[in-house]
């Protein structure tokens, strides 16, 4: 299958906004297998959108636009697609009453002009849009398809996840994938070490660099849902044979969450101290699931604190205050006068009842402190759970000092 994208919107091309929706596509489809060959950008305007239409859908299986969805006139994208089939868009009653309800529900009074968000062609059916007002449009020509979906990203990708790469091989068969998430290694590495499977066709297995690690998505095109797990299970075991020390979770796991599942397994508290990364260590967590439960404090200290106390004193400080099972550390300094420019952070775990001590040290590009120095301290704290016995266990935990760079 041939794909191409078309993002319509005059703010693309005056350089107002970026265009994330193409990049955020592309990795969908290159996971999926499907070639991508052509994308263009467009303005809010009917002849030149009807023009690169035209050569889409000459060209291509598959064309995805994004915006140009929206009530007013300068939305062109439904108008551009009725000419492009000699079709005419009629207000469709049921998108008509389910817009009107949406404007009820906010005690909105509905214009005319949102009417517009109602139509439809006949070769068109509608894609429900649960996070905005204007649904999408499915439109089948011939061996073709014109999937037209909003251009707001959020819009955008639940719509894409929801109710479009589920179907889009509707029929002959069914899309599957597994995410293997990973940190401390690098996208090349994993590349690397995953070479004989990155280059099959299906499964397709596609690495990624995100901002909390790497991602392994496996992903199958079969003809049941029993089928496409067996095809990926087996993929998912080479790679977790190949990977295994690094991964930290699957699918829709977070580092936080999979910190919070384990804290609450082991009936575990915690609490933190933080210097350079200002607080976001602390976010993370607080918003985890359940974090009441074992969510004790934290303290945050300015950047430069670093220069009065360390990583273990500052555990120790919160060990004291918050009395809670596991204490963490984190501090950091910029490295002076380094090419490219890093900087160092220090994470101290403190076992329960004070009785262990560990910590590690890891360089980070500077401008990335912040974020990675949590995820960072995120990634410590799974290591040292897992080597943790449950609240009630005399021992404690035992973990070997690391020196990280
Ligand atoms: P529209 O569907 O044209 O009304 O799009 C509304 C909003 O979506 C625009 O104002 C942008 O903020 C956003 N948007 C549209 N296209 C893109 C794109 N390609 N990438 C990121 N944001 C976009
Ligand atoms: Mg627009």
């Amino acid at each position: 299958m041939r794909a191409e994208i078309i993002c319509i919107g005059s703010e693309l091309l005056l350089g107002d906004i970026a265009d994330t929706n193409t990049q955020y596509l592309a990795q969908r489809l290159s996971a999926l297998g499907i070639d991508l060959y052509y994308s263009t950008s467009v303005g809010d305007n009917l002849e030149r959108l009807l023009d690169c239409l035209r050569r889409a859908i000459d060209r291509s299986d598959l064309v995805l636009t994004t915006g140009g969805l929206g009530p007013t006139d300068d939305d062109v994208t439904r108008d551009a697609i009725a000419h492009l089939l000699g079709e005419t868009p009629v207000v469709d009653d049921i998108l008509a009453d389910e817009l009107q309800r949406f404007f009820r529900l906010r005690g909105m009074e509905m214009s005319t002009n949102n009417l517009k968000q109602a139509t439809l062609i006949p070769s068109a059916r509608p894609i429900r849009n649960t996070y905005g007002t204007a649904p999408g449009w499915w439109v089948t020509d011939g061996g073709h398809s014109i999937v037209a979906m909003p251009g707001p990203p959020g819009e955008l990708r639940h719509m894409w996840e929801t109710e479009v790469e589920p179907h889009l091989f509707d029929g002959d068969s069914i899309i599957q994938s597994r995410t293997l998430k990973l940190f401390d290694i690098s996208e090349s590495r994993v590349d690397e070490l995953l070479k004989p499977l990155t280059s099959s066709a299906n499964p397709t297995v596609a690495v990624y660099a995100k901002q909390d690690g790497i991602y392994v998505r496996i992903t199958t095109k079969a003809a049941s849902l029993k089928a496409a797990l067996r095809a990926i299970a087996p993929v998912e075991r080479q790679t977790r044979r190949i990977l295994g020390a690094y991964i930290w979770g699957a699918d829709d796991d977070t580092q936080e969450s999979t910190v919070a599942a384990e804290l609450l397994k082991r009936g575990l508290t915690i609490a933190v101290g933080e210097t350079i990364t200002g607080g976001s260590l602390t976010a993370m967590l607080s918003s985890a699931a359940e974090s009441h439960i074992w969510f004790r404090g934290s303290l945050v200290l300015p950047a430069d604190a670093a220069r009065r106390t360390s990583a273990p004193a500052l555990a120790r400080q919160v060990a004291t205050q918050f009395q809670p099972d596991l204490a963490i550390g984190i501090c950091g300094t910029i490295l002076p006068e380094s090419d490219p420019p890093m900087g160092e952070v220090t994470i101290a775990i403190l076992g329960p009842g004070s009785g262990t001590l560990t910590t590690a040290t890891h360089r980070i590009r500077r401008h990335r402190l912040r974020t990675i120095g949590s995820y960072y301290a995120l990634h410590e704290l799974r290591g040292a759970l897992v080597h943790a016995k449950n609240r009630n266990s005399a021992t404690g935990y035992e973990r070997s000092i690391r020196e990280a760079t």
